[in-house]
């Protein structure tokens, strides 16, 4: 990768390892480059959790386990277009029977104030394209309870991938989307939170049109 870093250190060394492991591949990315980065960046920021979680020794520690979804309830997650797409085309490729019957009907009623349409019976329908948002926090010791909001109430045990550092990694794999091609104009973009201001609430998309394919 192309990251700058001078001298590598034990973290470089094990990301490095991590993302040279395959990461889940499909056969439309051929037609679509757009879902490869989108992927990418996913295992970009699933690979830096699983060393920092490791080499902070809180991997654990982690609570969050496969149906619990009381987060998934609280709030929208925020995206941005190419987690909308990406989103998109899993729903209308990916889901077979009944869970295709269901995510339709969910996104057929939805509104903005709905809790995530991909959460069913506690399990996430889009787990291999879950947003960054579903990807960057996690609880530790104990799971939430539910209804319970852990940024209110239980801050001290909430993990965050995301600094500096990260999200750097990750902006300069998006820049090229929206045509920011060079160093100094990224790094701009960076600085004044260009790509947060792209993110909206996941259930302000257009969903309508997408659960007419489905
Ligand atoms: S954040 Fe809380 S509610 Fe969500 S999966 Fe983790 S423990 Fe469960
Ligand atoms: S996409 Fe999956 S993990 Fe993210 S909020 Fe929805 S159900 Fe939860």
């Amino acid at each position: 990768m192309s990251d700058g870093w001078a001298e590598v250190t034990l973290f470089q060394k094990l990301l490095r390892e991590e993302l040279a492991k395959k990461r889940p591949s499909y056969p439309q990315e051929i037609d679509k480059p757009w879902l490869s980065r989108l992927l990418d960046i996913y295992q970009l920021l699933d690979a830096w959790v699983e060393v920092e979680t490791h080499l902070k020794g809180i991997k654990n520690k982690i609570a969050c386990f496969k149906g619990c979804g009381s987060c998934c309830r609280l709030l929208p997650v925020p995206i941005n277009h190419l987690e909308y797409l990406g989103l998109s085309w899993y729903v209308t490729e990916m889901l077979v029977c009944e869970d295709r019957y269901a995510v339709k009907s969910r996104l057929q009623n939805l509104s903005e104030d709905s809790p995530c349409p991909f959460l069913i019976d506690n399990a996430c329908l889009v787990y291999p394209l879950r947003p960054l948002a579903c990807r960057q926090f996690f609880i530790l010791n104990n799971p939430c309870l539910e209804g319970q909001n852990p940024w209110f109430k239980r801050r001290e045990d909430i993990y965050c991938a995301l600094n500096q550092e990260i999200s750097w990694l990750i902006a300069t794999r998006y820049f090229p989307v929206y045509g920011l091609k060079g160093e100094a104009e990224q790094r701009k973009a960076f600085n004044e939170g260009f790509l947060t201001a792209q993110d909206k609430p996941l259930t302000a998309y257009r969903w309508s049109a997408v659960s007419e394919k489905i």
